[in-house]
């Protein structure tokens, strides 16, 4: 069967409810990642606006963005930067706080990992408040980067992010939405 995009990674993707706390309804992309069919057709079409453009970096953001962001890294010839939770980083970094749903953190990314006017895509595997994206944002531009575009599989757009993003002139792509949290 030749089903549409948005069924192969509606049907790839398992929801979890109550974690990691109740209320939320947690969007599990690892049964996404273990379908081989389901994963190439996300990175696809992930990738597929991008061809061809110019970018030589995606920068993804720990953890689930690393795994996409690889694939979509290889399928572009472009290096990865890995945008990660603070402490985790080996040599010179910068930092930014980022808000979650209940208090803040920290996320960093090595000084080095993307030179001033690089075109960059930001990959996660889901956008809900924009806050994470928000902080890989700025790390990226206080480096310099031309952000071409955020990149998720999901979108959750009752929590706003999308809106976050594109209010700060990024222009944001995502493959599927769920309604709610
Ligand atoms: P936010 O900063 O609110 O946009 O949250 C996005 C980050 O939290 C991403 O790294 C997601 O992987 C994770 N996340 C937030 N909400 C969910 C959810 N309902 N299911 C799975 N992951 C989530």
């Amino acid at each position: 069967m030749n089903s549409t995009l948005e069924q192969t990674l509606l049907s790839a993707i398992r929801t979890i409810p109550d974690y990691p706390k109740p209320g939320i309804l947690f969007r599990d992309i690892t049964t996404l990642l273990g379908n081989a069919r389901a994963f190439r057709r996300a990175v696809d079409e992930l990738v597929h606006p991008y061809s061809g453009t110019g970018v030589s970096k995606i920068a993804g953001i720990e953890a689930r963005g690393f795994i996409l962001g690889g694939a979509m890294a290889h399928q572009l010839s472009a290096g990865f930067v890995p945008i990660r939770k603070k402490g985790k980083l080996p040599h010179t970094t910068v930092r930014v706080a980022y808000s979650l749903e209940y208090g803040v953190d920290e996320m960093e990314m090595h000084t080095d990992a993307v030179q001033p006017g690089e075109k960059v895509i930001l990959v996660d595997d889901l956008i809900a408040t924009g806050g994470t994206a928000e902080g890989a944002v700025k790390l990226l531009r206080q480096m310099g980067a031309e952000i071409v575009a955020a990149c998720f599989v999901i979108d959750l757009p009752d929590l706003g992010g999308r809106k976050k993003l594109e209010a700060l002139g990024v222009n944001v792509r995502t493959l599927i939405a769920f309604e709610g949290h």
